[in-house]
């Protein structure tokens, strides 16, 4: 990629909004916008330092297109580490295109998505992690996906893997000075002291990847199906779910016996509701490929959500559905409270060893206690995260499954005697695959793979 070229895009949607910006950034960024941007005092961006803004008009000849702040940033103290120009203008979808076709006729040429970020990884204003982050900042589903994508963004991810590298390249120079100079340096007891240090760099690779599994609930959110037998009140239940807090909305069109796919966050915890179909007999064929599709779901669920109707007593079909439910995460949701004669419920605390909560989809009671039963027991005391490290990307995820294996085998090596140069070969892979997630080992291929996804003007 050449970076010494100038390049724009609009940096907000293209919806209609207030205001929308087109970034400008490289060597010319601010020639390019000098040449379209006439300042209300008539002072010509080239005069402005670092961090300063001006008010004018964007002009196309005679012509006043938009009135607009032009806000000027010197590199290297820029989000690209270059020149940058941020035009304010007015948000209209048409006035934006009419502004960058000008910034792009004035000089600038059109950015790929994600190139701005790019330059910034390049221009060494961040590193590989913190880059991805920001676009996971931007996709954020939940607070608990910013929070974590904010922490990355700090560097909070960086920082010990960066740490765990210094340890490793040290300690290959190590091996490989005596390798090359055995009457200098001696490795008499070296293992003694190796292996400490990589039973540390082990264990800080294991801590981050006993997050994986949380940084997936808070990245897809907590698989959750609602399940029951016909008429119990699932999709009253469902939709009262839906009333609170809703946040984005996926639905995956189909037949109503398809499934339905929801992303909601409840008292913040980012919950993908799978809706299934009853589970029953069924001898309907479509209605049996539901029923088979809402057993694999229950095998993938994170957790499942019994429905049961309060004013019925358990029957051996609940208890078969129940049955099935595995070792996931079950809340029975004990439907209908708000009923006459509801039937004994004793039965429950005897035969069920989940939590169950009493409810009404209908007056909405009881949903209060079965939401603070769902903080209890996804996040428990983990909701504030502050800056804890919560491992979200699968890339990075592989990348220190892959260090970790290799750490494994050096020690191997070590503890079976092998000579020095076989420890070499595991340690710098590991070396390697940390460098990785950090963009620091060079690979083309792979910062093209990452700023390809990610969007316009970024
Ligand atoms: P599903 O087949 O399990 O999805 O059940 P629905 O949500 O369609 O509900 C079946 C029937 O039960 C409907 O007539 C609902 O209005 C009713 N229903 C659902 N929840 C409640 C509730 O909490 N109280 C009462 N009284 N009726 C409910």
């Amino acid at each position: 990629m050449e970076t010494k070229d100038t390049i724009a895009a609009i940096a907000t949607g293209m919806t209609n909004a207030g205001i929308g910006i087109i970034r400008i950034s490289g060597e010319d960024a601010i020639p390019v916008a000098d040449r379209i941007f006439c300042a209300q005092n008539h002072k010509k961006l080239e005069t402005l330092e670092g961090y300063r803004a001006s008010f004018g008009e964007i002009r196309d000849g005679d012509r006043a297109l938009d009135e607009t702040i032009a806000l000027v940033m010197r590199g290297p103290k820029s989000y690209t580490g270059e020149d940058v120009v941020e035009l304010q203008c007015h948000g209209g979808a048409v006035v934006l295109r009419e502004v960058l076709s000008l910034v792009l006729s004035a000089g600038a040429r059109p950015a790929d998505p994600g190139e701005f970020t790019k330059r910034a990884f390049l221009n060494g204003r961040m590193d590989l992690a913190q880059a991805e982050s920001v676009m996971d900042l931007i996709q954020s589903k939940n607070t608990l996906a910013l929070k974590s994508s904010v922490a990355q963004l700090k560097g909070e991810l960086s920082k010990p893997i960066r740490k765990m590298r210094e340890t490793l390249i040290h300690e290959l120079a190590r091996i490989e000075s005596a390798l090359d100079d055995p009457e200098h340096y001696d490795l008499t007891g070296y293992d003694e002291t190796l292996l400490p240090m990589l039973d540390e760099i082990s264990g800080g690779i294991e801590k981050l990847l006993s997050t994986a599994e949380e940084g997936r609930r808070i990245r897809e959110g907590i698989q959750t199906v609602v399940i029951g037998k016909p008429n119990v009140g699932k999709s009253s239940v469902w939709n009262r779910m839906l009333g609170v807090d809703r946040a984005i909305v996926t639905d995956i069109p189909g037949t109503t016996r398809d499934t339905l796919e929801e992303d909601l966050t409840i008292h913040g915890i980012p919950l993908h509701m799978v809706d299934t179909a009853g589970i029953h007999d069924a001898s309907d064929l479509v209605e049996q490929i539901g029923i088979d599709k809402a057993k694999t779901m229950m095998k993938d669920a994170d957790l499942i959500l019994f429905v049961m109707d309060a004013s019925k007593g358990p029957e051996a079909e609940d208890r078969e559905i129940l049955s099935m439910s595995g070792g996931q995460k079950c809340i029975v949701l004990i439907n209908k409270i708000d009923l006459d004669n509801p039937v004994d419920k004793s039965w429950i605390e005897r035969e069920l060893s989940v939590p169950w909560v009493e409810i009404s989809a209908k007056t909405g009671e009881g949903f209060d206690t079965f939401y603070h039963l769902l903080e209890e027991m996804f996040f428990a005391g983990g909701i504030d995260m502050n800056d804890q490290v919560i491992l979200t990307n699968l890339r990075h995820k592989d990348l220190l499954l892959r260090a970790g294996e290799s750490l494994g085998r050096a020690k191997e090596s070590i503890l079976a005697g092998m000579p020095e140069d076989f420890w070499t070969i595991d340690l710098t892979d590991a070396y390697t695959a940390l460098g990785l997630i950090l963009g620091e080992t060079p690979e083309d291929d792979l910062a093209e793979e990452i700023f390809a996804k990610f969007c316009m003007g970024k």
